[in-house]
Parts: C-alpha cells; sequence; structure tokens
C-alpha cells in the first residue's frame, strides 16, 4: 500500500485496473478507505523505533524489550569517506551539505 502512496496510485491501479464502462473512478471508497487505514496504521507506529506505540511506549517495555546493537559497516565507511572529504575541501564548503557516499 506504502507503494501506491509513493506512486500516487491506487491500490487497484497497481494490480492492473483501468478505467473502464460502468468502473471509471479510480479513487472510489474502497480505495480512499484503504489510503485512510495506511494513515492509521502509520500514526500507530512510533517515529523513533517503528514498532506499534502501544508496544514500545508501554511503561512494562522498560522490562519486557531488550535491544542489541550492531554496527552498519556501509554506513560507517561511508560516513568516513564524507569526514575525508570535509576535511580535504572544509565543512564550509557549499557542497559538504550535498556529499554523496558510494560503496566502492
Ligand atoms: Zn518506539
Amino acid at each position: 500500500m506504502k507503494i501506491c502512496r509513493q506512486l500516487g496510485i491506487s491500490y487497484k491501479r497497481f494490480l492492473g485496473w483501468m478505467p473502464s464502462r460502468g468502473d471509471e473512478v479510480e479513487w472510489d471508497e474502497t480505495e480512499r478507505n484503504w489510503m485512510r487505514a495506511l494513515a492509521e496504521y502509520e500514526r500507530s507506529l512510533c517515529p523513533m523505533c517503528g514498532l506499534p506505540r502501544t508496544i514500545c511506549q508501554d511503561p512494562k517495555g522498560e522490562l519486557t524489550l531488550h535491544a542489541e546493537t550492531s554496527v552498519c559497516w556501509a554506513t560507517a565507511h561511508m560516513q568516513q569517506a564524507m569526514k575525508r572529504w570535509t576535511d580535504a575541501n572544509g565543512r564550509d564548503n557549499p557542497a559538504a551539505n550535498a556529499l554523496v557516499a558510494h560503496l566502492t
């Protein structure tokens, strides 16, 4: 459903629907309800961790939820590459805010 919103098309169009006689309306009540349901679902998620707020923001979570850390080495290397660039070219360089790192 998210991909439909990103593409700006209805779910039924995503599935191949095309306007036809007697079925000309793309954004019918069903399609609008799909999008409303998606928006409601997304509002129920925590912006920090992506879990349902009812789970991660429940006071019991302090004792029942556990986490581990790991390193995304791709991100670490890309950030190092961008730091090398700003060290060499200056943090005030206008291009410093438009750096794009690539894995090689
Ligand atoms: Zn959360």
